[in-house]
């Protein structure tokens, strides 16, 4: 990704509805960026060539994987994709930060959730 397509990417949200305001009070937005919209998070930056990057949490707070070209139906599908048997409905929280269907939450839970953990 570059600087560039970081820009792009936060022009695109921006006219799709999303709030941004400067992530740091002493760097602008368009190096460092914090979106909001509809319980959905994105940090961006665009620093340099070197240090650039979208990051998005969905209203679930778990993470989402950003597609390069902004697209906010791909990352509203994201949030419905089991990470295991990749089934696209509804999804619940498994471990430190993952997201699967109900069903491969009973069938792994136990694997990634040891004692002491609490969900
Ligand atoms: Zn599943």
């Amino acid at each position: 990704m570059t600087e560039e397509q970081v820009l792009r990417w936060i022009i695109n949200a921006v006219a799709d509805g999303w709030t941004i305001e400067p992530t740091y009070p002493h760097e602008s937005a368009d190096k460092a960026a914090s979106l909001d919209k509809e319980g959905y998070h994105a940090l961006t930056l665009a620093r340099s060539e070197l240090d650039v990057s979208i990051s998005v949490w969905g209203s679930d707070e778990l993470h989402v994987d950003v597609p390069e070209t902004y697209d906010w139906d791909v990352m509203v599908r994201g949030t419905r994709i089991c990470m295991y048997c990749g089934a696209v409905g509804n999804t619940v929280r498994i471990g430190f930060a993952g997201r699967c269907c109900p069903e491969c939450r009973e069938e792994h839970k136990a694997k990634v959730e040891f004692s002491g953990w609490t969900s």
